[in-house]
């Protein structure tokens, strides 16, 4: 007998596996990132409908492959299809850029309960909101809070002195993680300016509960210098730069 895994989970990647068979990426409430093979998932009639689709939440029975070490879609149950990011552009992009953050920061078969539920409230959010750039750059933020790594914007995030006084330009920098006050700042040399508006609203998306960043309005500038700081911050802890995130700056303009 199979030992059956049953699971909620968020369809983040979906590719060809064989004629019939689709390979899934799923991020599930109870084995983390995964996975999974779904068999003829790629026929016309398949039995799993719409549940595998990608944004999806559905709820999986799965089993272990003990050769491939592959899990295997045994069955499918639509929770949430998130219709609406397929309906507007920049939901979709806003969407696959979160897909793609979660994806590059987590580790495979690593649960995290208080992510998963934070990933499918931000699916959520974005569905019905009218700043799909707010929620996306919240996210972003709000993420690296759950994991651990939120940017220190309030004192000194290298001598841990009182920072900036409000209303001034400040510097970031991304090897600490966060602002640093004048004396650091003429010595650390990878940080990025930050104008004090920018460094306002920052901190109003890192902290923020969704419903009250949509209403912030933020002008070129200072969304400019939140999305280098993220993207700074990203390339010089994880190496990594979001390719997703530079085609959604072509959509959300
Ligand atoms: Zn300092």
């Amino acid at each position: 007998m199979q030992p059956y895994h049953k699971t909620q989970g968020i369809v983040l990647k979906t590719r060809k596996y064989s004629e019939s068979s689709k390979l899934l990426t799923i991020y599930t409430r109870e084995l983390g990132r995964i996975n999974a093979l779904a068999k003829g998932a790629r026929k016309i009639k398949s039995r799993f409908g719409s549940s595998l689709e990608v944004f999806t939440e559905s709820k999986f029975l799965f089993y272990k492959q003990p050769s491939a070490g592959l899990y295997v879609v045994s069955q499918s149950q639509i929770l949430a299809p998130h219709k609406a990011l397929y309906s507007f552009q920049d939901k979709f992009a806003a969407a696959s850029v979160m897909a793609d953050f979660l994806y590059t920061h987590t580790i495979q078969a690593e649960a995290h309960e208080e992510l998963y539920r934070f990933f499918r409230a931000s699916l959520k959010e974005l569905e019905l909101t009218e700043a799909p750039q707010n929620v996306l750059l919240s996210f972003m933020l709000k993420f690296l809070t759950v994991a651990g790594y939120g940017l220190q914007l309030k004192t000194c995030s290298s001598c841990g002195s009182g920072a900036a006084e409000s209303g001034r330009d400040c510097r970031l920098s991304a090897k600490h993680g966060g602002v640093l006050c004048e004396a650091c700042s003429r010595k650390e040399g990878d940080s990025v300016v930050i104008g004090a508006a920018a460094l306002k609203a920052l901190s109003f998306l890192q902290e923020k509960g969704y419903k009250v960043t949509a209403n912030l309005k933020l002008d070129d500038t200072s969304s400019d210098e939140i999305k280098k700081v993220i993207n700074n911050f990203l390339k010089y802890n994880y190496d990594y730069e979001l390719k997703s995130l530079r085609v959604m700056e072509e959509i959300v303009k």
